[in-house]
């Protein structure tokens, strides 16, 4: 059986007053069923793995380099953050496919950088409304998640993927339990395909999840956590969820 993960994306908020209530709080929550752990701005990465390190929760950040090191202004390489002790790191989130113009080969460049240095990459796929309505979700999601299984190889299994519909995130707007398990069941049996590890792969839902639609959704058999964005960085919120999954 697989154990659930939930995942906070702090997106682009916090100081340092806010972060330190939010990680004790979580951190006084403990102990929880599921796996937990927050992705945090760069710059945090340090006071986070401070308020952390005792506790069993992990940390990581929102995004990595595909470059090992060089003149790239502004980027940060997997292996700064694997010195900062990250656990995860994720790519392909649709706001950086988005505002950065991210496409599927660098994603998955990004995600076989981070896997390199033992940051577990949390590749997100998803489709637009546009991509929806026109009936092409399942294409589009396979296509990018395709991207990743062939720069991964033999390292498929170590990938964390996160099945995000980008009409759902920071919308209100969550997708069934049903559409959702329906998303997520298509995405295991490509990583089926791929790797024998498939069964013990986690795929996590992200958009709009929040402690009232929290426990149906990762009641759903291929549904093994949760990516959250706006819920995760209100504790009483996050607390919620993370007691939601088991
Ligand atoms: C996200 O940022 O990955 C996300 C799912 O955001 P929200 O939970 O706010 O929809």
């Amino acid at each position: 059986m697989r154990k659930q993960l939930i995942v906070g994306n702090w997106k682009m908020y916090g100081s340092h007053s806010a972060n330190a209530e939010l990680l004790s709080g979580i951190a006084a929550a403990r102990p929880f069923m599921a796996d937990v752990a927050v992705c945090v701005p760069f710059p945090y990465l340090s006071e986070t793995a401070v308020a952390l390190a005792a506790h069993g929760i992990h940390w990581g950040a929102q995004d990595c380099s595909a470059h090992e090191q060089g003149a790239y202004t502004g980027e940060v390489s997997a292996a700064m953050l694997a010195e900062f002790g990250c656990r995860y790191a994720i790519v392909g989130h649709s706001e950086r496919r988005t505002y950065h113009a991210e496409n599927d080969p660098l994603v998955a460049d990004k995600a076989k950088a981070a896997l390199a240095r033992g940051v577990t990459p949390i590749v997100c796929v998803g489709e637009t409304l546009a991509q929806r309505e026109a009936g092409e979700t399942e294409a589009v999601v396979k296509r990018q998640l395709s991207a990743a299984i062939h720069a991964l190889a033999h390292c498929v299994g170590e990938m964390v993927v996160a099945y995000e519909p980008v009409w759902a995130i920071g919308t209100g707007r969550t997708a069934t339990p049903e559409q959702a398990q329906a998303m997520h069941a298509l995405l295991r049996a490509q990583l089926r395909a791929a790797t024998p590890r498939a069964d013990d792969m986690k795929i996590l839902y992200g958009g709009s999840v929040k402690p009232d639609n929290a426990a149906t959704l990762f009641a759903q058999p291929d549904i093994d956590g949760g990516l959250i964005g706006g819920a995760s960085l209100k504790v009483a919120d996050f607390v919620a969820i993370c007691r939601a999954a088991d």
